[in-house]
């Protein structure tokens, strides 16, 4: 199981960045984490995606060197850091509440860390000028934090990381305190950002939209371990258990005897919203799909898509996405209560190895 958790992609032949091997880390009678092996490779924006208290947090502190591991090995392109201080590492971090020096400039906020470390004066501004472009704030060198948008802010405190030329950057939730627009928009320039300075990114949040945005590969935590590692697709086209195929995306879950009677066959499978349909008139069943009939339970309009919840029996409801057209004049809430039959293609059903 260990094995098979450091994907092959990362340890082989690969030039890694950041390694993780058997890394347990004990608060008390909490394993906040617990026996992780992870591989992150040179130049990806990794992800670590996982809800509130599953431990990432706490991995991202090992890796900077804020926390010691109770157990395990943490190295640094290779070099083994797991009892160097957090400034003998070649990291920076990016926390969620920017830790920006109000009574500074940004152009000082930026330069701060090149000056702790003695770096000549021209060789500063010049990193700093660098910095500056690369979150395009060229104009706000001389305004305060206090002057500046909470997206500009975010990028400050970037900036303010990038300019020491880390080999890994760390974030953590670095968009949790921007609005739902703002927070798109970094998103995307944060992706553009990592793939121009070519520096690895790991990246903690408990937002499965944000990492399937944003990341090359991302680790999926679930009480300390991980659950499963791999691409955003892979993630979400080939769940490995059931916490991943709920967590990363809305999922339906057939099992027991429900997937004995649709499907004939036994274990645990899961199919996506998207990929069910509601059969009508004009659209039947074909002869090659799985049909299932139920009672819409509840519709919920959301722009693009209506979400239908049809049960098919008490406490069995499966999630149907329809995709809203321009020329639908019909009220999707008079569908609430009606008798409703689902098909979708068996090629679009997947079982789940880990149950
Ligand atoms: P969130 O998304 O809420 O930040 P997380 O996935 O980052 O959560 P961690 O902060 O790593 O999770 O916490 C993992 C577990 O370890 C939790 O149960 C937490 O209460 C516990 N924990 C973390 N830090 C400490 C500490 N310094 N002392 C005691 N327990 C801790």
């Amino acid at each position: 199981m260990r094995e098979q958790l450091v994907d092959a992609r990362a340890s082989e032949g690969t030039d890694v960045a950041v390694s993780m091997r058997g890394v347990t880390k004990r608060f008390g009678d909490v394993a906040a984490v617990d026996g992780v092996d992870l591989d992150v490779v040179s130049g990806e924006f990794f992800s670590m995606l996982g809800p509130s208290g599953s431990g990432k947090t706490t991995m991202l502190r090992m890796i900077a060197g804020f926390e010691q591991p109770t157990t395990g090995v943490i190295r640094l392109g290779g070099v083994d850091v797991t009892r160097l201080p957090p400034f003998d590492r070649d990291v920076n971090t990016v926390f969620q509440d920017y830790a920006l020096f109000p009574h500074m400039t940004v152009e000082q906020n930026i330069e701060y860390g090149l000056k702790v470390r003695k770096v000549p004066r021209a060789e500063r501004r010049t990193r700093v000028g660098e910095a500056l472009a690369t979150v395009r704030l060229q104009t706000y060198g001389t305004r305060r934090p206090s002057e500046l948008s909470g997206g500009q802010r975010q990028r400050v405190a970037l900036a303010r990381a990038l300019v020491n030329h880390p080999r890994v950057l760390l974030l953590d939730e670095p968009l949790g305190a921007l609005d739902l627009k703002l927070r798109g928009e970094m998103q995307i320039e944060l992706k553009q950002i990592q793939r121009h300075v070519g520096i690895t990114f790991i990246f903690v949040t408990h937002d499965q939209e944000e990492a399937l945005t944003m990341s090359d590969r991302i680790a999926v935590f679930n009480a300390g371990r991980i659950e499963q590692i791999g691409t955003p697709t892979e993630l979400y086209e080939r769940p490995g258990s059931r916490f991943v195929a709920g967590f990363v995306g809305t999922s339906n879950l057939l099992s027991g005897d429900l997937a004995r009677r649709l499907l004939g066959s036994e274990g645990t499978f899961t199919v996506r919203p998207e990929r069910l349909r509601l059969v009508t008139a004009m659209a039947p069943a074909g002869p090659a799909e799985v049909v299932a009939e139920g009672t819409v339970a509840g519709v919920q309009y959301l722009g693009s898509h209506t979400r239908f919840h049809v049960e098919l029996e008490p406490g069995t409801t499966l999630v149907v996405d329809d995709q809203n057209r321009s020329d639908s004049s019909v009220d999707p809430q008079s569908f609430v209560g009606s008798r409703a039959t689902v098909a979708w293609s068996r090629d679009e059903v997947r079982q789940i190895e880990n149950q």
